[in-house]
């Protein structure tokens, strides 16, 4: 029938913590905002090769000389930018079989990218079934300044940017206007809906309620120097002569247990905690009041919902590294790998400098976009309205695409 529910296809990879998030942020406004009209499958399509390329490297030498002589041949006419390298063709056609899987497995009336390399083969898969007019493919692009230019496809009917510096990339790469859409970084709705108080949760977190509190973290993962800085910032925020602590300090180390277990065995002169994975990041966040963390654009986006002031200390070479200057240049935080300067830098936050503290964190809300993740659902909501009534897909399995991957 008409009102027939539609299929959403969310292409991820579980690389890091960010794309999940998003991810996982697309599908959640989707069911507040249209509950039953939408299926959401979240595909994570690495899921079941961890560790490749790095655990299988005889084999996949096979399948690079094997495959990648296919791919020249059959993308010879899209020529997708990135076939002169053989690594990325590789990967590429190693995950072309499970987009396949899932395109005949979920029969998506909408695919959504929210991964750098998840453009090219599933756009391929759609024209090889002929499917490319009838399927809506947006790509979500999930890095906040500079980012790979194979998130770029300019077939896509939807390219969904974070920020303008990533919209005008897009449009050096061909993609047109009208494709090109600028609301931000999709970020989970529990950010964006009201929370509670600062002092209501500090209450609820078991925080002290009288210290400035400092967040420090590293990604999903844990990474960059959090112990140094640890450790820095308890000498910076106790005051010696008074012998008391100027300010607290929440350790967030995410998957990392063998950070979260040592820095849980060390003694403190000033109120610290330490956790682990934490689901309820907006509450850590709302608590706190600055942020020290590695450039990532998910916790980025965040900080800057909730108005803190962030510290960048580390970020990922290449695609993290834009996201410095976005925070940096429109005044909502600073960047320093020393853990020292770090720990100097809150405590004059803490003390002298409260109002530095104070336009930061408005410079911040200034840049935050909390209903990004709202405002792309929506935008894609309309474009499946303007489809009208879809009739169910006929996904078939191509035999010739199948035998030409394996
Ligand atoms: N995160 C979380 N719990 C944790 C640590 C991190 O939910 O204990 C979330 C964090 O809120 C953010 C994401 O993981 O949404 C990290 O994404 P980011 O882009 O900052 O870095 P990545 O981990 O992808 O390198």
């Amino acid at each position: 029938g008409a009102e027939r529910t539609k299929n959403v296809l969310i292409l991820m990879s579980d690389t890091g913590g960010g794309h999940r998030a998003s991810a996982e942020a697309i599908r959640d406004a989707f069911q507040l905002e249209y509950g039953d009209e939408y299926r959401i499958f979240v595909k994570d399509v690495w899921k079941e090769y961890t560790g490749w390329p790095l655990n299988n490297m005889e084999n996949q030498y096979k399948f690079m000389v094997k495959h990648v002589q296919l791919w020249k041949v059959a993308f010879h006419s899209t020529s997708p930018k990135w076939i002169h390298s053989a690594y990325l063709a590789a990967i590429a056609a190693f995950y072309a079989k499970e987009v396949e899987a899932g395109l005949m497995k979920y029969k998506p009336d909408i695919i959504i990218s929210v991964h750098p390399l998840m453009q090219h083969i599933p756009l391929w898969v759609l024209r090889w079934q002929g499917l490319q007019k009838k399927v809506i493919f947006v790509t979500v692009i999930t890095d906040l300044n500079t980012c790979h230019r194979t998130w770029f496809h300019p077939s896509v009917n939807r390219l969904y940017c974070p920020s303008q510096k990533v919209a005008d990339r897009a449009s050096l790469d061909g993609l047109h206007q009208s494709q090109i859409r600028v609301f931000g970084l999709p970020i989970r709705p529990s950010f964006v809906q009201a929370v509670l108080s600062k002092d209501d949760l500090r209450v609820e977190l078991e925080m002290n309620l009288n210290l400035p509190a400092v967040l420090l973290m590293g990604g999903g993962e844990g990474m960059g120097p959090v112990r140094k800085t640890a450790e820095a910032l308890e000498e910076s925020l106790y005051d010696k002569e008074l012998r008391k602590p100027i300010g607290q300090l929440i350790i967030i180390c995410g998957r990392n247990e063998a950070l979260a277990s040592t820095l849980k065995s060390l003694e403190w002169k000033i109120p610290v905690k330490v956790r682990g994975f934490e689901k309820q990041m907006e509450k850590w966040m709302g608590a706190c009041d600055c942020i020290i963390t590695k450039a990532g654009p998910g916790t980025i986006a965040e900080a800057l919902i909730r108005g803190l002031p962030i510290i960048l200390n580390d970020y990922i070479p290449g695609q993290e590294k834009g996201n410095v200057p976005y925070v940096v240049d429109n005044g909502a935080g600073v960047f320093t790998r020393s853990p020292n300067e770090t720990a100097r830098l809150v405590a004059e936050w803490f003390s002298t400098k409260t109002d530095e503290l104070k336009r930061m964190s408005e410079n911040a809300l200034k840049l935050a976009q909390p209903n990004a993740v709202f405002d792309i659902v929506k935008d894609i909501h309309e474009l499946a309205c303007q489809r009208g009534p879809l009739a169910n897909i006929p996904y078939v399995m191509t035999s010739s695409f199948s035998s030409l991957i394996y």
